[in-house]
């Protein structure tokens, strides 16, 4: 495709899990590709501050609670952990590194070219990089997106006591008492992280319960076990202000319904209300490009924006905000472009939160099922897996939501150890138009945890084997 006109038949904007990969698929299909990075390393949100470092730190923790929190000791192993903050920051950096540099070698193996510099839009094919005009074909904008500041809050991440995810990543000691803002995906990582090392935490939520979004009884049942684990929540409230005061931060908090307000004071506060798209600075205005009223990028089902050329994927994006979503839109429009046919399929993304034990989903909540017709739904409870016992992990359960007329499984939940693996055998069976049936008679490893979600199949006509 390459044409004298044009400096490269794709550029892309932003090196996260959307930009890379889109960019890789792109090279891969013979396109003359570039791709605009303003940050120092490559790997977006997703490498340097978000699912990869939020990961190592949840795994390091999770193993330094299980020595001293007494899960190993009831196997016959009796340790006395000590936590060293700095090396188990030092392995997340290392994990880092090691990921972005990973990027840089697939870049240079692919040759495309890393344009170093935040690009900005002079009109509709050609962007602005650190003073150079680059002229595209097409333009993959993926921006990606950044933390939703809270009014009244202010973030600052070197002082260390008001930070976002980013500053909640690299705290360099553990805080007595960490109050998160926002119940959701992050907060309850992070949460996790700082209060397994040994923090009290608060989670403060505005909605009358975390992880909005999710199925209802996933809802309910996590923040049952997260209470359990010691995490104390005040649903339907709002922070109103956080100011910080010597070397702690006092907040002011209001009933979310209207009522009168109290104070709690904290060593750090987490705000984790949200992120918002990544396109200040784009000016696209210059490409002829409008957002929609919630500041995103609207493409057709293509990846198309609403300028010929110009192509939009990931966080920028309605839908989601997931790094496996950002890279299969990034797959799918560089193939579109190539003039194959590069697909997504929406309503079968899956989502996990990575605390313990781990919580994921896939398609439809029961409530949105319901809302469509009727249905049929199979529970089975991790205590009543073989594996799950054996390993000392009986919270949890997995619901197999289905139709009630085709038997359709129409989403998936589970709350396991594993559930963030258990969760993809779910995506692939819906993925291929799976009844219940075909899951349940689809044969399962013995002893794992996934037989529970043979179970919870097998539960929908009523006829599980081990409850
Ligand atoms: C703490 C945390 C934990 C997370 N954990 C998970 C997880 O476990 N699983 C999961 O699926 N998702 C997770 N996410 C979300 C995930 O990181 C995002 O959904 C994903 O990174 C989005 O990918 P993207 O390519 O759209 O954008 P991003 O990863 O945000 O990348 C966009 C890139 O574009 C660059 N950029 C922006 N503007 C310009 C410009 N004008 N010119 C050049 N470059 C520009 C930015 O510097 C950035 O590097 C997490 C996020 C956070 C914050």
């Amino acid at each position: 495709m390459a044409n004298e006109a044009y400096d490269y038949d794709v550029l892309v904007i932003g090196a996260g899990p959307g930009g890379y990969v889109a960019a890789i698929r792109a090279a891969q299909l013979g396109l003359k590709t570039a791709c605009a990075e303003g940050r120092e390393t490559l790997g977006g949100t997703c490498l340097n501050v978000g699912c990869i470092p939020s990961k190592a730190m949840l795994h390091a923790s999770e193993y330094y609670e299980a020595a001293a929190g007494g899960a190993m000791e009831k196997m016959g192993i009796k340790v006395k952990p000590q936590l060293d903050l700095d090396t188990m920051h030092g392995q997340r950096k290392d994990a880092v590194k090691g990921l972005t540099g990973g990027i840089e070698f697939l870049f240079k193996k692919n040759k495309i070219d890393w344009l170093k510099g935040y690009a900005q839009f002079t009109s509709n094919d050609t962007v602005d990089v650190a003073g150079k005009a680059v002229r595209a074909k097409n333009i993959i904008i993926a921006t990606g997106s950044s933390v939703t500041p809270l009014p009244g809050v202010e973030v600052d991440n070197a002082k260390g006591i008001i930070v976002d995810s980013t500053g909640a990543l690299e705290l360099a000691k553990v805080p007595a008492h960490m109050v998160v803002i926002g119940g959701g995906v992050i907060g309850l990582e992070l949460g996790s992280v700082w209060r397994r090392l040994g923090a009290k935490v608060t989670c403060v939520e505005f909605l009358d319960q975390i992880l909005p979004g999710m199925d209802g009884d996933v809802r309910k049942e996590a923040n049952k076990i997260f209470k359990k684990q010691g995490i104390e929540f005040k649903l339907k409230t709002k922070v109103t202000s956080a100011e910080v005061k010597g070397k702690k931060a006092v907040l002011t908090l209001e009933p979310a319904a209207g009522g009168d307000a109290e104070t709690l004071e904290a060593d750090v506060v987490l705000v984790s209300i949200g992120r918002r798209p990544n396109t200040d600075g784009l000016a696209l205005d210059k490409a002829g490009l409008e957002l929609n009223k919630r500041g995103q990028i609207e493409t057709d089902h293509d990846f198309r924006t609403a300028v010929d050329g110009i192509w939009a994927i990931g966080d920028v994006v309605p839908g989601p905000m997931l790094a496996h979503k950002a890279e299969d839109e990034g797959i799918a429009c560089a193939e579109n472009i190539a003039g194959q046919t590069g697909i997504v399929n929406h309503d079968v993304i899956p989502s996990v939160v990575y605390t313990w034990p781990e919580i994921a989903g896939v398609g439809l909540t029961e409530e949105a099922a319901k809302e469509k017709g009727e249905v049929k739904v199979g529970k089975f409870p991790m205590l009543a897996n073989s594996r799950a016992k054996t390993n000392h992990e009986p919270d949890g359960f997995v619901k197999v939501i289905a139709d009630a007329k085709t038997d359709r499984v129409l989403g998936v939940w589970c709350i396991a150890s594993v559930a963030g693996t258990m969760i993809a055998q779910a995506a692939q069976a819906m993925e291929f138009g799976a009844t219940s049936e075909d899951i349940a008679y689809t044969c399962h490893a013995h002893p794992t945890h996934s037989e529970a979600i043979k179970e919870a199949a097998m539960a929908v006509t009523g006829k599980p084997i081990h409850i």
